[in-house]
């Protein structure tokens, strides 16, 4: 089980849904800029054109976004469950530095970097 006090864990409770908040309020804004642009592209075709990377940029965002918010959203799912902090690959409590400065990690360093040393190893 997790080994955490329940102080830290609301205390990681609260990171993340002040995280979630905030990814959900700038992808609703990302959304809006795209669906202002469009109003403006169809307004105003003869000018089309150009806006092409910006659009890129944004669907770029909300990509990134959007995975950085499921993640965020299974962290929290886990906090209900109490398995918040466990590493999902060899089920040891991952370590304190480590979730605060990534609260959304599901595994701990060390089976972080053999999975990214695997992975780097295909080559
Ligand atoms: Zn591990």
């Amino acid at each position: 089980m997790s080994k955490l006090s329940p102080e830290l864990l609301q205390a990681m409770k609260q990171e993340l849904i002040r995280k979630r908040d905030d990814l959900t309020r700038s992808v609703t804004r990302e959304l809006d800029d795209m669906s202002n642009n469009e109003a403006h592209h169809l307004a105003d075709l003869a000018d089309a054109g150009g806006d092409a990377n910006d659009e890129d940029r944004s669907f770029r965002l909300l990509e990134i976004s959007g995975a950085e918010l499921e993640q965020v959203e299974a962290a929290l799912e886990k906090i209900e469950k109490g398995t918040y902090g466990i590493c999902e690959s060899c089920e040891k409590p991952i370590g304190l530095d480590r979730l605060k400065a990534l609260p959304f990690a599901t595994m701990c360093i060390s089976c972080k970097r053999a999975e990214e040393s695997s992975e780097s190893g295909r080559f």
